[in-house]
């Protein structure tokens, strides 16, 4: 019996088979290949799961095609596929292109992009949706008028009355411009039903004519920026713009305008906006613009984001609007991108894969040959950059509209002021402020990026600061809910009353946070409504909307938070801001600490001045002289772009050079310490031996040095380009030491450094 005839045999027998190749999500570049069964040679394709057996013994894994082709003679052995789960592709080809590149750039497996991008919904094919609708009994009909109401729950069931079919709860709560719970209250009292309704029956359906809201006429600098983007929409070319416009400057105007003329060809636009509930009236806009805003944030369940995927596959969908995820949004027939606020952090993913939707917006625009919008006050030095290097294009829009002016900016300097020394935290300077502005009839915006009561509590005696077991960091004293919480991992105790150090009694809380600055401003201005915004107090869906329309309604005059209130909100009435700490950002071990301060002043101080009342900013802060501070009060970004950049450029730091950071963390401190170092040792050995441009820094260990009771340690990764980084990695990962005890991730571009 001869082998090789047997083997020919098999040859001849496959010879016009197909081969597919197919990736897993893991961490894994390569793709592997299974033979594709006869009865499967018409419905495969790339992007489209199949189930084949993967590794060792016969377990069944659900892998992604990413390919097919011919058979070869070289492919002799390969496994079949065991079932191939969809027949048509879960995304187009540019899609797929766009998520390969993204695993080559972020040094990630291309399946766990693909796994990533696809929604859950969309892969269990879960298309039903029940949602509950709203009506009115006709016994509540007809006595109607006869039903004293408070106004909110008035307005709601007078929409619904006019109704004859039932209503969505977002529909209602568009209309009659209010949150959830005048809905709730309804219910509750028996003065409407709900029904349930299968979701596919109701499509996104356009608000009434009455409803939408007429484009603005554009002042001049709007037109001229207008008319730029215009022209980058009409050659049909990739081009980035950075449309650099101080708060105020009517960016959002723009954005909507330059999204109906792509409209108007038939196609659609995706927007970006750092987070969905912290932009409410943003999104209010684009509804009242536009006939079909998919509106993407993370509450959806499966279900929906399921419809929302197919309602915008088949182009029903003009406009998406959404957090980083929505970049990936499938549109068919794209034709602009916009990214509002580009210089926020929350575009950048920290799981796996970790990209940042402005890199991930570039290379789909530059795919799909059409423009990309960056929209900000305070643009990235990454963008700044590239505008020197002429590959952005500058749009300038330096006043606000209607001629009002940027407010004025005092700086305070806390260290000799007698409040803040006896542990208040508004100065004197403040108060006074506040008391003139509420005398007017203004509004207050307080901000201070501190939640809870007193960051630290620490003890008189031994001098050590209460931690969290489990991590590197000091627990927070929550004093509405009587714990003592670590903001990174929710541990929680009851707020110890001696030391656990050394038993003590006397424990000191020291520093401020949004409560005890809540219940400062209810002591001091104790004939006022203030209202507190963090994530403590707006866990609940729709809060956020509902606190904000108190105080646009001018129910309250102060409003007090975190970086939650520091972005996109445009209250007229609000004459005053204080930003009661400027230097807690200011002092965190990060390069970009000081382009934060700048970018977070700036967005704070741009929340007043809104109307012709004009507006004032109060900065405390003990560091009075730092340039970030300093510029930020004369509104000056270009002239701190030029300092910082020349600080950059000596040190050779981003974005003078490309960075990635590898993190290793592990239970056992002296594992992971060792695992980093021979770690380490074989990138250096492929940098000595290809003579690559790049530099290691450490592994040291990381500045939150363990989390969640994982000792962690980084390793900085620095090159002139960020190939270079890639080759590293390439030529090494093969032999990357090997663990069970300790694991590694690659961050490329980190958004902390
Ligand atoms: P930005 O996004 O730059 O902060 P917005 O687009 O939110 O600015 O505009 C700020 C305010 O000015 C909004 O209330 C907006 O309605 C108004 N506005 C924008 N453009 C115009 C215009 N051309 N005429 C009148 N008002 C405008
Ligand atoms: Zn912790």
């Amino acid at each position: 019996f001869e082998t090789n005839e047997l083997t020919s045999w098999e040859e001849a027998a496959q010879r016009d088979q197909l081969v597919a190749d197919v990736v897993f999500n893991r961490p894994l570049q390569a793709a592997y290949s299974y033979l594709v069964p006869n009865e499967l040679r018409e419905w495969i394709g790339p992007a489209r799961r199949v189930k084949v057996s993967f590794g060792r013994g016969n377990q069944t894994t659900v892998g992604f095609c990413v390919g097919v082709r011919p058979w070869e003679p070289t492919n002799r052995k390969l496994k079949p596929i065991v079932e191939l789960l969809d027949r048509e592709p879960l995304l187009d080809d540019k899609m797929m292109e766009l998520t390969r590149w993204i695993s080559e750039h972020y040094l990630c497996g291309w399946g766990q992009v693909l796994e990533s991008v696809i929604p859950a919904g969309v892969k269990k094919k879960s298309g039903t949706r029940m949602v509950t609708l709203y009506t009115v009994p006709d016994r509540v009909r007809q006595n109607r008028d006869s039903i004293p109401l408070p106004l909110k729950q008035a307005r709601v069931l007078d929409i619904l009355c006019q109704q004859a079919e039932p209503m969505a709860v977002e529909d209602i709560c568009e209309k009659a411009e209010c949150g959830t719970s005048p809905i709730h209250s309804l219910r509750d009292k028996k003065l409407i039903d709900p029904v349930r309704h299968r979701a596919e029956q109701f499509d996104l359906e356009p608000l009434e004519p009455t409803q939408q809201e007429l484009d603005l006429t554009l002042n001049e600098e709007q037109q001229a920026a207008f008319d730029k983007i215009i022209t980058a929409i009409r050659t049909q070319q990739h081009s980035t713009m950075l449309l650099h416009g101080v708060t105020g400057s009517g960016k959002t105007e723009i954005y909507i305008q330059t999204i109906r003329e792509v409209v108007s060809y038939g196609k659609q636009a995706i927007v970006l906006v750092p987070e969905i509930s912290l932009t409410p009236q943003t999104i209010r806009r684009f509804r009242r613009r536009f006939d079909n805003v998919a509106v993407l944030h993370s509450h959806l369940t499966d279900a929906e984001r399921h419809w929302h995927w197919q309602q915008i596959t088949r182009g029903e969908v003009q406009v998406v609007v959404g957090a980083r995820s929505a970049i990936f949004a499938p549109c068919p027939q794209l034709g602009l991108i916009v990214i509002d606020e580009e210089h926020e952090n929350t575009f950048k993913q920290e799981t796996t894969p970790r990209y940042h939707a402005r890199e991930v917006a570039r290379h789909r625009a530059e795919l799909e040959k059409i423009p990309l919008v960056l929209g900000t006050a305070t643009p990235t030095f990454e963008s700044w950059l590239k505008v020197h290097q002429k590959e952005y294009d500058l749009v300038s829009m330096p006043k606000r509209v209607a001629k009002l002016p940027l407010p004025p900016v005092v700086i305070v300097d806390v260290r000799n002021d007698p409040q803040i020394t006896k542990g208040a935290a508004i100065g004197r300077a403040l108060e006074s402020a506040m008391r003139l502005t509420l005398n007017d009839g203004g509004q207050i915006i307080l901000f201070l990026n501190l939640r809870g009561f007193s960051p630290t509590m620490w003890c008189k005696r031994c001098g050590k600061g209460i931690q969290c077991p489990d991590c590197d960091i000091t627990l927070t004293w929550h004093k509405d809910k009587q714990i003592a919480l670590c903001h990174s991992c929710d541990y929680q105790i009851p707020p110890p009353t001696s030391c656990p150090n050394c038993d003590h009694p006397g424990l000191r809380f020291i520093g401020i946070g949004t409560q005890k600055l809540e219940q400062e401003v209810r002591t001091k201005f104790s004939n006022q409504k203030c209202l507190r915004m963090d994530s403590d107090s707006m866990s609940k869906r729709g809060s956020h909307d509902e606190t904000l329309e108190i105080f646009r309604a001018g129910k309250a005059s102060i409003l007090l938070g975190t970086q939650m209130i520091a972005k996109g909100l445009d209250f007229p009435n609000v004459t005053l801001v204080g930003v009661i700490d400027a230097d807690t950002m200011l002092h965190q071990p990060d390069l970009r600490a000081t382009e934060r301060t700048f970018q977070l002043i700036s967005q704070v101080a741009g929340r007043t001045g809104r109307s012709s009342r004009g507006g004032r900013v109060f900065v405390q802060t003990a560091s009075p002289g730092e340039p970030a501070i300093v510029k930020a009060a004369e509104h000056d970004y270009i002239g701190f772009a030029r300092n910082e950049l020349r600080h950059r450029h000596s040190l050779q730091a981003p974005p003078f050079s490309k960075m990635a950071r590898i993190i290793f963390r592990g239970e056992a401190e002296q594992d992971v310490q060792a695992y980093a170092l021979e770690f380490t040792k074989k990138l250096k050995e492929t940098i000595e031996k290809e003579s690559l441009d790049v530099l290691l820094l450490g592994p040291a260990p990381a500045p939150i040095a363990k989390l969640k009771r994982h000792f962690r340690f980084h390793l900085q990764v620095r090159a002139p380009q960020l190939e270079l980084i890639h080759q590293l990695w390439r030529s090494t990962e093969s032999r990357f030491p090997k663990t069970s005890t300790v694991e590694f991730i690659i961050d490329v571009e980190p958004a902390n450094m």
